[in-house]
């Protein structure tokens, strides 16, 4: 079985600028997609904070340029779901959907999903009135009302971005308290387009000819319901980093993500983990293709020391 230099788990902006990366240094690399190129990308039709791109791109098209960039220099992919890894030692060994690989190194780009609210409808209102992400999309309600779930930093932090794009910010929480840390208060309470909805849980979105006009609240304590007129809803209660695989095998932090600082590096010598599945404060398009670059670079030197 040939070894690769390069084997990585994920076709998204990580993976594929990280291919494009090694690929183009010469080293042999292998991406391993279940889907289809781009990753969460493919689910926005519009991104409009990625440089080089004034009139915005869509998420789909950029991926597969993306992809087109790194095979271009001899990447390869193979259309496989990882199934398993084994990364202890020189010769890691990927086991797929396509059979098992092995590489001397990895790259660990499976990103990470929003975590849903659960409501009906929520997946087909998707990027037309429900939203997972207020610096990606926040500028689309320039003017609007929104609403926003979540008591945590990033809901704490969605909700002040948002409350400086449009003209009214309902924050909704189950708790009457915010868990985010003070710093993010005060942005909060200086606000004057921003009004708090405590104690309530989202039931229900309430849409009209396929648009968001509302959601349907319940209070908590009582059980009372009642409606919040928005034109968009930002959902921010956490992520799910994917990284069932490599529970038990890589140091992952209490959420669940790939504990790896600037340099990529993991527990594991000679495995790295790019983009959203990593420790990191903002994950973006912009952040995962830098992890990319910065992988291949460490990529090179782990080699070079195993060589020499
Ligand atoms: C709706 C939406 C809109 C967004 N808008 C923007 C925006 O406007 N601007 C912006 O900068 N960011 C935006 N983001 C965030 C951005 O898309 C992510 O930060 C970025 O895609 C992360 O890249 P990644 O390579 O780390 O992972 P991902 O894009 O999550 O890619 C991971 C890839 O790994 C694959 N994979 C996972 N597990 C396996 C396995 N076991 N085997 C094989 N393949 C596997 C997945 O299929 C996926 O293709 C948006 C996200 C969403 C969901």
């Amino acid at each position: 079985m040939a070894i690769f230099d390069v084997l990585i788990i994920g076709g998204g902006p990580g993976g594929y600028t990280a291919a494009l990366y090694t690929a183009r240094a010469g080293l042999s690399t292998v991406v391993f997609e279940k889907l289809s190129a781009g990753g969460q990308m493919g689910l926005t039709t519009e991104i409009d904070n990625y440089p080089g791109f004034p009139e915005g791109v869509d998420g789909f098209t950029l991926g597969q340029k993306m992809q087109q960039g790194a095979e271009r220099f001899g990447a390869k992919t193979v259309l496989a779901k990882v199934k398993d890894v084994s990364l202890e030692g020189d010769v890691k060994v990927v086991h797929t959907s396509e059979g098992d690989f092995e590489g001397r190194t990895v790259i660990i780009s499976t990103g990470a999903n929003p975590r849903k609210l659960g409501v009906e409808g929520e997946e087909a209102m998707t990027g037309r009135g429900v939203h997972y992400c207020a610096a990606c999309d926040g500028m689309f309600y320039r003017g609007k009302n929104v609403a926003v779930v979540g008591g945590g930093n990033s809901a704490a932090h969605d909700a002040a971005i948002l409350s400086r794009i449009c003209g009214h910010v309902t924050l909704i929480h189950r708790r009457d308290t915010l868990r985010a840390t003070k710093v993010y208060h005060a942005p909060l309470e200086a606000a004057e387009n921003l009004t708090f909805s405590w104690n309530s849980i989202v039931k229900a979105l309430l849409t009209e000819n396929g648009k968001l006009k509302g959601v349907k609240v319940q209070d908590v304590k009582t059980g009372e319901e009642r409606e919040i007129p928005c034109d968009g809803l930002f959902v921010s209660i956490g992520r799910s980093p994917a990284t069932e695989l490599f529970k038990g095998k890589l140091t992952l932090d209490n959420a669940g993500y790939i504990v790896a600082d600037e340099s990529t590096r993991t527990s594991i010598p000679g495995v790295f983990a790019v983009g959203d599945v990593r420790t990191k404060a903002l994950r973006q398009v912009v952040t995962a293709v830098s992890d990319g670059a910065t992988a291949s670079h460490y990529i090179e030197e782990y080699l070079a020391q195993k060589q020499g």
